[in-house]
């Protein structure tokens, strides 16, 4: 089984570069080492982070008092399935965008859209990653999980999966399962799937529900990305953050009412099921928050106010929680939405203690 480490400094697994040591640490790179180091901290009832590529988490400066798993089992199989498609099955600790870009270059398509979103296959699920009118629900029909509850591996069906806009059975009971390897089913075709996303549309020069060559889907996908620093890079200090920070409220029929008599004509996208989605960054700039607003050493993005940052790598977790709570105050404040946070916090909350 793979080392156990004490007090290794997390900020340097995160890209919000925040997070102060792990009481033990080791990396799983198997999936027998991943299943047992969980099974053997669950047994002794030590707590568990398990660890991605660290990108959508905010780790408080006091660091987590259990065992830190680094995931890092590598292997991708493709297979084609009865219905002409492909199913495509990748190992937790894959980087995500090296499988979106083989799958590109191979001419499978499905994912293209998720081109540039750091982190790793296992994570994708947690939250139903998505972007520029993809997202992994549309093409998941398996998860392969250690289950911590009946301590049994298991196939689950996407249905199982719960997934929901930024959200899925595995982020609403976060200590229940670890996601082994996942399987996407992807088309055979050098077409990106229908485009969906506006700003995607008019930088292809395409109407929406048109089809591109996969290569140019990834490409203006990327261009956007970096235009709003979301891809990560090392030279760019807006990129030190955990993508997007909150999500896009979700309001029912009784709050988009109210929002609209405080913000007559605000920008709304209306959802099939009645509820109406509201950008966040709309109401994050309007309540007075522009892009590269400062708190401390902690920064909104200069290119992308949903993004909180860490420019130079020196905030701590504290400093970026008293932004991310000056922003949600002041966004209920004057527009009576609570914002959500996207990423996951450990140890650390958005609430005053
Ligand atoms: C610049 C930037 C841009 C981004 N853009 C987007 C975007 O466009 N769309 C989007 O959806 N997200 C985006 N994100 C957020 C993030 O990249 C995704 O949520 C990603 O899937 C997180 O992967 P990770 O491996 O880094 O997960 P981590 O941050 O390591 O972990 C996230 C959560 O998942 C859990 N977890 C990780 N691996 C496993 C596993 N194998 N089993 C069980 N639980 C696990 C962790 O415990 C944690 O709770 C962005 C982030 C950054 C920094």
């Amino acid at each position: 089984m793979a080392d156990r480490l004490a007090g290794v400094a997390l900020a340097r697994y995160t890209t919000l570069r925040t997070g102060g040591p792990a009481r033990a640490f080791a990396e799983a790179d198997t999936t027998a080492d991943l299943v047992g180091l969980v099974a053997e901290a669950d047994r002794d009832r030590e707590p568990v982070l398990v660890l991605g590529g660290g990108s959508n988490l905010l780790v408080s400066d006091e660091g987590f008092g259990g065992l830190v798993v680094r995931v890092v089992t590598r292997g991708v199989e493709a297979v084609p399935s009865g219905d002409g498609r492909v199913l495509v099955t990748a190992q937790a600790g894959e980087d995500w965008d090296a499988l979106v870009a083989r799958c590109v270059a191979e001419g499978l398509s499905g994912i293209e859209c998720l081109s540039g979103i750091p982190g790793l296959v296992g994570s994708t699920p947690i939250q139903n990653v998505g972007a520029y009118g993809q997202d992994v629900s549309q093409t998941v029909t398996g998860v392969r999980v250690y289950d911590r509850g009946t301590g049994e591996v298991a196939d689950l069906t996407a249905a199982e999966c719960g997934f929901a806009y930024r959200h899925s059975a595995f982020k609403h009971d976060p200590e229940r399962h670890v996601v082994l390897a996942v399987t996407y089913a992807l088309e055979r075709s050098a077409l990106s799937g229908p485009v969906a996303y506006r700003e995607l549309a008019a930088r292809l020069g395409v109407e929406i529900g048109e089809r591109v060559p996969l290569t140019e889907a990834r490409e203006a996908v990327l261009e956007l990305r970096r235009g709003k620093g979301m891809v990560l890079d090392p030279d760019d200090p807006d990129t030190r953050s955990a993508g997007s920070f909150f999500t896009n409220p979700v309001l029912g029929p009784d709050e988009a009412a109210a929002l609209e008599l405080r913000a007559p004509g605000h920008p709304r996208w209306d959802m099939p099921d009645g509820s109406v989605k509201i950008p966040a960054a709309w109401l994050i700039e309007n309540a007075g928050f522009p892009k590269g607003y400062e708190k401390g050493r902690a920064r909104i993005s200069t290119k992308h106010t949903l993004a909180l940052t860490n420019p130079t790598g020196e905030a701590g977790a504290a400093e970026l929680l008293a932004l991310a709570r000056e922003v949600r105050d002041g966004v209920h404040e004057k527009f009576g939405v609570w914002l959500v946070n996207e990423p996951v916090l450990v140890g650390a909350s958005l609430q005053l203690s």
